[in-house]
């Protein structure tokens, strides 16, 4: 199957059970407490709590929903590229019950189409159900239990092995803090070379033993004040992740090759087009190296594919966030935005690009999406334009800023080498020759050639990159902290992200003294006694930056 034909039977199925199929709603949510949309349920979240009337008849509904999980409560930005099935926006399918039908149905229709209709064989699959701890907000939930129970054993196979506890991080979701939320149940499949026999998910955590699909049971709103309130009625919320199912089916080709199965996201027809334009824009291949455990020691090829990872997950990520009408700015989700792009821009610096690329990405994702979400066809220009802009911005900055960082890495690992034996002006000058040296390796190496050439030196801490330096790619440079802190880990050195944030507050507090400044000069003009104090220079500078959006 193709991923059109996924998603299309997805939705075929559940309106073969008389569901509505609904639009999926805009990554701009419309709760204050979201960042972006993040879930299918967003928007129903009024008909949950009893604010709006369900307009469906029957009360169900299914669709395939846009969705951004960078920043907030669900936040997998640090994941991307590292793994092969967490994006920073994805297509989440599901089905819905307003009131209507409850666990039964939804579980065994769950059933019905992955085991009935899709094939997936059932001794790779594996559900997990909620048993709290003490002080949870619900009980063991006996009724799932039981209702895969049946499944499993009507399949001849052991629901002690198959149905697994999860705790309430895992298993009663919740949006945000706050919202409609409740226990649930999830299928995991599992596709490592054991994973019929093993059971209880040993193999969580390899990419072939994966969760596609959450059933949540709502029965509760959760307040402000951390307490839980039963709603008006019961509802179902599931969400399917589309590109994780779509590298079950196409990467066991319908499961009838398990020995070459490459289980990656990346390996469908999703992000193969776009895999694609990189390779022709950029005259690298992308190598289907599995993401290594430790980044400090990773070879070119690994390194290449997790920048072919990275920038094909943000292009959507930033695509769909400005057909939305969400533009990268300097605050709020805005940054966020803007954050995202800047990895993409950098990561671009791995292939080789050093003119802006990024934007031109859109296309293909427009020709091969637009389809199914006309809003990338009827602002592709758009997008288009407000990528390039940015990235262009950004370009002027980053090689100095990514010298910059090199200099000041190597200073910072030097830092940690002292030399007890010697004056000071021998040991800076020491530290001169072990950076003029050494100062490109990784901070293992650095430390173990170090204390190799200058006998009797000694190690004293971890080396980090100074809060004053962060900030200072920060705030000339236009690096976002987590970009820093991310080119740091790959040399394998650490951020003192106090400092840095200290470094910030004390700014924030300046451009608050400013714009204090700034209502006195306004109002002097009413009033010819108020003194205008004018801008430091300062703050003039940080102005200036954000004209031309740099930070
Ligand atoms: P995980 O534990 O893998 O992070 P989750 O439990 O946070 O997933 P849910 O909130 O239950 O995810 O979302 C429903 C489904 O959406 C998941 O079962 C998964 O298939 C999919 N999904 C969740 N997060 C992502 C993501 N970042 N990228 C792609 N698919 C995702
Ligand atoms: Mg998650
Ligand atoms: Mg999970
Ligand atoms: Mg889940």
């Amino acid at each position: 199957m193709t991923s059109a034909e996924i998603r299309q039977s997805f939705l075929d199925f559940f309106h073969e059970k008389k569901h509505t199929i609904v639009p999926s709603s805009s990554l701009m949510p419309d709760s204050p407490n979201l960042l972006f949309t993040n879930a299918g349920m967003n928007q129903f979240v009024p008909i949950f709590l009893g604010d709006a009337k369900c307009p469906y008849t029957p009360g169900r509904a299914a669709d395939t929903q846009k969705c951004i999980r960078a920043g907030g409560k669900h936040n997998d930005l640090d994941d991307v590229g590292l793994d092969t099935y967490h994006h920073t926006f994805f297509e989440m399918l599901g089905n819905w019950s307003f009131g209507d039908y409850f666990k039964k149905e939804a579980i065994r229709w769950a059933w019905e189409l992955v085991i009935g209709r899709w094939k997936f064989p059932a001794n790779r699959v594996y559900a997990t159900v909620y048993a709290p701890s003490a002080g949870d907000p619900s009980e063991f939930d006996q009724e799932a239990y039981d209702i895969w129970a049946e499944l499993f054993t009507a399949a001849g196979l052991d629901p002690k092995v198959h149905i697994v506890n999860g705790n309430k991080k895992d298993n009663f979701w919740m949006m945000g803090d706050t919202g409609p939320c409740g226990p649930c149940s999830e299928l995991h499949v599992d596709l490592t070379p054991e994973g019929d026999t093993k059971g209880s998910l040993v193999n969580m955590g390899d990419a072939r033993c994966i969760e596609i699909w959450n059933l949540v049971f709502i029965q509760f709103n959760a307040n402000p004040d951390g307490t839980f309130t039963p709603l008006p009625a019961q509802h179902v919320d599931t969400g399917m992740g589309f590109e994780r199912v779509t590298s079950i089916i196409q990467g066991t080709k319908g499961f009838t090759d398990f020995v070459h199965a490459k289980i990656s996201n990346y390996e469908t027809d999703i992000f193969r087009p776009i895999f694609d334009e990189i390779e022709v824009l950029s005259g690298k291949k992308y190598g289907s190296t599995l993401p290594p455990a430790d980044l400090s020691a990773i070879t070119e090829q690994e390194s290449t594919d997790i920048a072919f990872r990275v920038i094909a997950d943000h292009i959507r990520t930033l695509s769909f966030a400005i057909a939305d009408g969400i533009l990268p700015g300097n605050t709020d989700r805005n940054y966020v935005l803007r954050r995202i792009l800047r990895r993409a821009v950098r990561y671009g610096r791995t292939l080789g690009f050093h003119e802006p690329f990024f934007f031109k990405l859109v296309d293909v994702l427009t020709r091969t999406m637009g389809d199914v979400f006309p809003e990338l066809r009827k602002k592709h220009a758009h997008v288009r334009e407000v990528l390039h802009m940015e990235e262009e911005a950004f370009n002027r900055t980053l090689d100095t800023g990514i010298k910059k960082f090199a200099g000041f890495a190597s200073a910072s690992m030097a830092a940690a080498i002292e030399f007890p034996d010697v004056d000071a002006t021998e040991a800076a000058y020491r530290r001169t020759e072990l950076q003029k040296e050494f100062g490109e390796l990784s901070v293992p190496e650095f430390l173990r050639k170090s204390l190799e050439k200058f006998p009797g030196s000694v190690q004293k801490g971890q080396p980090v990159l100074f809060g004053q330096w962060a900030f200072e790619l920060y705030d000339t440079y236009g690096f976002p902290i987590d970009l820093t802190e991310l080119i740091a880990r790959e040399r394998g050195l650490g951020v003192d992200r106090d400092g840095f944030e200290k470094l910030m507050d004390r700014q924030r507090e300046r451009a608050r003294q400013a714009q204090k400044k700034e209502v006195i000069s306004v109002s002097s003009i009413e009033a010819p006694a108020t003194k205008f104090f004018g801008y430091d220079s300062e703050e003039i500078e940080t102005r200036v930056i954000d004209v031309v959006g740099i930070k």
